[in-house]
């Protein structure tokens, strides 16, 4: 494309043309074909061109493509709604639909908030999260995410949230067990609670597993009950921000299934319209929506919610992940690759470490494993690796964040209908890549 081009994005950087895509590959109008080795930005769970989903959105688009919720009831809309619900932890019945992550993110924060300006409470109102994260860029979720380069700008314009450190266990040199070091990090939001003022704070938000912001960050196991038990403790709601690690990407439908998490709000989106439809939910109990129904309505919406058309193409996705197996067949297919991730991180030193679950995951660079001092910024790993793997045939995603210092890593997340010999093709153009990567920026390589 040519620089007279009227659409802009992010940055000054332009991308090939993308010309059709099919199962886990895309091609481009050069012909080039690449592995979406990132299911875009972790979208794509059930690959690209599902029949399924096609016909479903064909037949529903000759049916009505639009109506609005506010003259009309749709099927598609309720039976989804009835369907998602049937995978949440007990309680978590009542469906809201967006179309998107930062409106699902959004819709939690104002959810919340409405409900206890309902019960009584309207003096919390301070939503804490952790930094790093990334839960939207609407200026409500963007307050809640740890992450300067994005959120420096607007600072003037918004409300700015209370932070807590994610928990980077795996960067910490000290002799406390993995465990201690879950419960060392979740009692920083008790600390920042009572420093904020318990009766001021209304929730905390996290990502079970990380996102791009912390390359598929898990958390020691004993983190997760000790942060709901602190939330418990000072009546204050959690909201899980599924939007990356839902929808069965990292072997179970959510990543708080991992550790049998029961959050008070739940985002979801990105997956569970697979990039078939623009497509987002905010999953919240009963007993949070009724007194804010009661009180005189949910005082947000959006437009395009729950319209017929996206809702059928979320339930033609529910059909494919449950015929084809897709939530078990990332959880096998997550180990393999994790393995083979383990295997490349002996072969190339510079990768510190190898984590997330399922097909939610991702390796980080370093300098040594001794010390994990990321690699030095000039060296611009991050985005290298992205080029290469482009050129031999795979789509990663990277960033350059970690723990509050800086850091490069990678995610590989492919679609979760991926077989282990497309596991193997992505394996062995990564290490080509890495190859590539260590000889034109001096890193070692073990023989
Ligand atoms: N939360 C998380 C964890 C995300 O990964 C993202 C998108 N990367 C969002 C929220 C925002 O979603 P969207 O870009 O669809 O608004």
């Amino acid at each position: 494309m040519t620089s007279a081009s009227h659409l802009f994005y992010q940055t000054r950087l332009r991308r090939p043309l993308v010309d059709r895509a099919e199962g886990i590959y895309l091609y481009d109008r050069n012909g080039k074909k690449v592995i979406d080795g990132s299911s875009g930005a972790m979208v794509a769970n059930i690959g690209h061109g599902n029949r399924h989903v096609i016909e479903a959105m064909k037949a529903q688009l000759e049916r009505v493509s639009f109506a609005y919720r506010l003259h009309f009831e749709n099927e598609p809309a309720e039976e989804l709604a009835r369907r998602a619900a049937g995978y949440m932890p007990d309680g978590m019945d009542k469906v809201f639909f967006v179309s998107g992550g930062s409106e699902a993110v959004e819709s939690c924060l104002k959810l919340a908030r409405q409900y206890a300006v309902a019960v009584g409470q309207g003096s919390r109102w301070k939503v804490i999260s952790r930094f790093p994260s990334y839960h939207g860029s609407t200026l409500g979720a963007l307050a809640v995410t740890g992450y300067a380069a994005l959120t420096d700008p607007f600072t003037p314009m918004m409300q700015e949230m209370p932070k807590i450190v994610a928990p980077t266990a795996y960067l910490d040199r000290d002799n406390f067990s993995m465990e201690e070091r879950g419960i060392r990090y979740a009692d920083k939001l008790e600390e920042k609670i009572i420093e904020e003022g318990p009766e001021s704070v209304l929730a905390f938000i996290m990502e079970p597993i990380g996102g791009a912001s912390t390359g598929a960050l898990v958390a020691p196991d004993s983190y997760y009950p000790r942060i709901r038990d602190i939330c418990d403790r000072h009546s204050i709601l959690l909201i899980h921000d599924e939007v990356m690690s839902g929808a069965g990407r990292t072997g179970k439908f959510l990543g708080g299934d991992h550790w049998n998490c029961q959050p008070d709000l739940i985002a979801l989106s990105k997956g569970f319209g697979a990039g078939y439809s623009p497509l987002g939910a905010m999953i919240a109990p009963s007993r949070l929506v009724q007194p804010v129904l009661d009180a005189g309505g949910f005082m947000h919406g959006y437009t395009y919610a729950g319209n017929p058309l996206a809702c059928a193409a979320g339930l033609a996705v529910l059909d494919e992940i449950e015929r084809l197996g897709l939530v078990e067949n990332a959880a096998v297919m997550g180990e393999l690759l994790k393995a083979e991730l383990v295997k490349l991180s002996e072969r190339f030193p510079f990768i510190g470490d190898v984590r997330g679950k399922g097909l939610l995951l991702a390796a980080e660079f370093v300098v040594d494993r001794q010390t994990m001092k990321p690699l030095p910024k000039e060296l611009n790993a991050f985005q290298r690796v992205v080029d290469i793997a482009y050129d031999k045939g795979l789509i990663i995603y990277s960033r350059r964040t970690r723990g509050g210092i800086e850091g490069d890593h990678f995610l590989v997340c492919p679609p979760m209908i991926i077989t282990p010999e497309e596991i193997g093709e992505v394996v062995s153009i990564l290490d080509d890549t890495l190859l590539q990567l260590a000889g034109e920026l001096g890193l070692p390589v073990n023989t």
